[in-house]
């Protein structure tokens, strides 16, 4: 298991990296920080949760005792994440963060977004996401910014 990151440290609030080289490197961290994260019972990381400055996370929606109304999806590795347009609506859901233990805030997310990111061989993909996973996509997004959910409820109150 990787080191998670806590708020508070740098990397967190730093603007990650472009992916440019897909490789086995890439592979092995990826499965790294999926072993994290299911550990950690999350439904997503980021690289910069696990000290990497890389535009690089993992969503993986699934039910457990952290989100137990989660619905069940594959875990999908997303890279160099753009969001390329959102739903007008917007909805309040709770968050917590692996790296703001303890801590639960509601949030304001898109409803609905259309992304388009590259998978772990670097094939473009682009898709619509709605609900939950399209808040988890919001959140990690955040997290490439160097945004985390103390910096997002900030400006949203
Ligand atoms: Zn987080």
């Amino acid at each position: 298991m990787l080191s998670i990151a806590i708020y508070g440290e740098q990397v967190l609030n730093q603007v990650a990296q472009p992916v440019t080289v897909f490789d086995s490197e890439l592979q092995t961290l990826a499965d790294e920080m999926l072993n994290t994260m299911q550990q950690a019972h999350g439904v997503g990381i980021a690289a910069p949760q696990v000290h990497r400055s890389l535009q690089m996370f993992i969503m993986a929606s699934n039910p457990n005792s952290r989100y137990p109304d989660a619905p069940l999806m594959a875990p999908q590795v997303v890279i160099n994440p753009q969001i390329l347009q959102t739903s007008e609506a917007q909805v309040w859901g709770e968050e917590g963060c692996l790296s703001l233990p303890q801590e639960r805030c509601q949030v304001a997310r898109f409803e609905s977004i259309e992304v388009r990111y590259q998978d772990l061989s670097g094939e473009w993909c682009q898709e619509w996401l709605s609900g939950f996973v399209a808040r988890i996509f919001q959140h990690e997004f955040d997290h490439l910014q160097g945004i985390t959910l103390r910096e997002r409820t900030a400006k949203s109150t």
